[in-house]
């Protein structure tokens, strides 16, 4: 498993997986402070009461969890700082730090003999609560990414695309936010 990012609905689901889990180091040290929180609906209300923003997330959350008696939060197997190469299933699978305002633990997967990039939501926009007048999808992060050797574009929250594609969904979102 790769972490893209430290956001709950990439990583919550963790404990259900028994697979070896790595992620990048900011986004370790941000998983690991959201499970020394205390988690429960009355909890989540509490917190929306006092910082409003909040409320998209956690009322997301809310719905997720039925039962936050069984959220286990847990932590990946192993963490990296810059680069890191593995070997998965046969494949060379190169994770790579990328930051920016969605996330600053963003990193995106890179499958080298299959043409595809997994960006989880490294260019999305800061969350709801970390939004500032005028934040954006980050389009320059999103067009470096786009290299030559790209042939699928895998992000966290849309379907997969083909480079061209990609390349007019971007073009798109380019004109819309001018
Ligand atoms: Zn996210």
């Amino acid at each position: 498993m790769v972490l893209t990012h430290h956001h709950w609905d990439h990583t919550w689901g963790l404990a259900a997986w028994d697979a070896p889990a790595t992620a990048h180091r900011r986004c370790a040290e941000a998983m690991a402070a959201e499970a020394t929180l205390p988690w429960s609906h009355e909890e989540l209300r509490r917190r929306i009461a006092a910082q409003p923003l909040l409320g998209p997330s956690y009322r997301a959350r809310a719905r997720a969890v039925d039962d936050f008696g069984e959220l286990r939060l847990v932590a990946p197997d192993t963490v990296f700082d810059d680069r890191l190469t593995v070997t998965a299933g046969g494949a060379t699978v190169e994770l790579a730090h990328v930051g920016g305002g969605h996330a600053h633990g963003s990193s995106v997967v890179r499958v080298p003999a299959a043409g595809v990039l997994f960006l989880g939501d490294a260019y999305y926009p800061p969350p709801h609560h970390l939004r500032r007048p005028g934040d954006g999808p980050d389009l320059e992060l999103a067009a470096s990414l786009l290299g030559p050797d790209v042939e699928w574009w895998v992000e966290g929250h849309d379907v997969p695309r083909t480079r061209a594609e990609a390349e007019a969904a971007l073009r798109a979102a380019g004109s819309a936010t001018g």
